[in-house]
């Protein structure tokens, strides 16, 4: 069976342009469930920090109200908006969004993820167990909110890179320790969650997405568009290439798994320029060449993109250090210190600083390759 990929155009996030893109992309996923009537919904968004209105961190206000209104609108008995950011609580962003009383207003709840269970994945899995946010089996269906986003790590935030938010805070620093470098297994394991959670609605929020130093740092890039599909990994696989990135790795990984089922794109698909990516973890270096094991490990700390400071826009709150996972950042001088020996590149650091005071940076050589090879895709296209 072929799923569906629908794209709208939004030009803003004005209220009435919103939702009639959004119910566009609604339409085949209420008709590929067989209805919410009577059934209960739980969103998931992509939640981070909200620091001011259009924040590219995390999906629009706007967006994650009319889509809730939507599943209300086709008479869902429960609706739910849930999500568990590293620092503030879900709540507590959606009060600082502006939105909460709006969401209290038209009957939907919103609360942080507490409840984890050790849960056993599927028998495809890679991995056999995660500890998942259990309050998502209180409900019938998962509505997965996502921005586009680059991403350090993974290139890209869509819709399967978002299920990693069913993974308890501490949970999700013990995986990036447990695959460390090797970002094509934590593609394999954002695919299990993909498998165990089974959102069967899925939007994406590209109206304003961020490019550059992504998720937490990158800079505001007008898209115009939103889109959804019932399967998040057709979703992903259809908006990535627009995006200029042909080789997500949760794609690549999806098709030699065979998980990638036929998609059909439909609406008004949009003609995209590039994002600016964040810097490349590097040709040379994970995915590229097929390098021995001790000279791979040496090539990955001279060459892999690496976390710098950028000292003038550090307050010194240890945010960072507090977030790594191998504790390879330590404060010394009220600042940040990397140890890039034992530095497994996961973004915590980058991703969680209040004020993008870390970046990813590369060597001149690598940033001429990747400069190269993009040209050289381009040329091809
Ligand atoms: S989180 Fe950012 S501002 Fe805070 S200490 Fe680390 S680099 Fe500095
Ligand atoms: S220094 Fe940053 S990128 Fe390196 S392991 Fe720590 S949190 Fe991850």
């Amino acid at each position: 069976m072929s799923i569906t990929v629908t794209f709208a155009r939004a030009k803003s996030y004005d209220r009435d342009e919103l939702r009639a893109a959004l119910k566009k992309v609604f339409s085949p996923q209420l008709e590929a469930s067989g209805g919410v009537s009577g059934r209960s919904v739980l969103l998931k968004p992509n939640l981070l920090a909200w620091k001011h209105p259009n924040d590219p961190t995390c999906v629009n206000p706007a967006f994650i109200v009319e889509t809730a209104r939507l599943f209300v609108e086709a008479g869902a008995s429960r609706v739910a908006v849930m999500e568990n950011p590293a620092v503030r609580s879900a709540p507590a962003i959606l009060e600082d969004m502006g939105i909460a009383e709006e969401l209290r207003q038209m009957g939907v709840e919103f609360a942080n993820f507490a409840d984890y269970r050790d849960c056993r994945l599927p028998e495809s899995a890679v991995f056999k167990n995660a500890e998942l946010a259990a309050e998502r089996l209180d409900f019938d269906f998962v509505a997965d909110l996502a921005k586009v986003k680059t991403h350090g790590m993974m290139t890209l935030t869509l819709a399967v890179k978002n299920l990693f938010g069913f993974i308890s805070g501490g949970e999700r620093l013990a995986w990036h320790l447990k695959v460390r470098r090797d970002f094509a297994l934590f593609a394999d394991f954002l695919l299990d969650l993909y498998l165990e959670v089974k959102p069967r609605f899925n939007f994406l929020d590209g109206v304003i997405a961020m490019e550059g130093n992504g998720p937490g740092s990158g800079t505001p890039v007008f898209c115009g568009f939103v889109a959804g599909s019932s399967d998040a990994l057709a979703l992903d696989a259809a908006t990535a290439p627009l995006l200029g990135v042909d080789d997500l790795l949760t794609v690549t990984r999806g098709k030699e798994r065979g998980l990638l089922c036929d998609f059909a794109c439909t609406g008004d698909i949009p003609r995209l320029q590039p994002l600016v990516r964040p810097d490349p973890p590097g040709l040379i270096s994970q995915w590229g060449l097929d390098l021995p094991p001790g000279l791979r490990e040496i090539m990955r700390n001279r060459l892999l993109a690496r976390p710098e400071l950028d000292a003038s826009k550090c307050v010194g709150c240890g945010l960072c250090a507090r977030m790594c996972p191998p504790q390879s950042l330590k404060i010394v001088d009220g600042k940040p210190k990397f140890k890039l020996t034992e530095c497994i590149r996961c973004c915590c650091c980058q991703e969680h600083c209040p004020r993008g005071a870390i970046r990813f940076r590369t060597n001149r050589f690598l940033r001429a390759i990747e400069a190269l090879r993009v040209l050289l895709s381009e040329l091809l296209r």
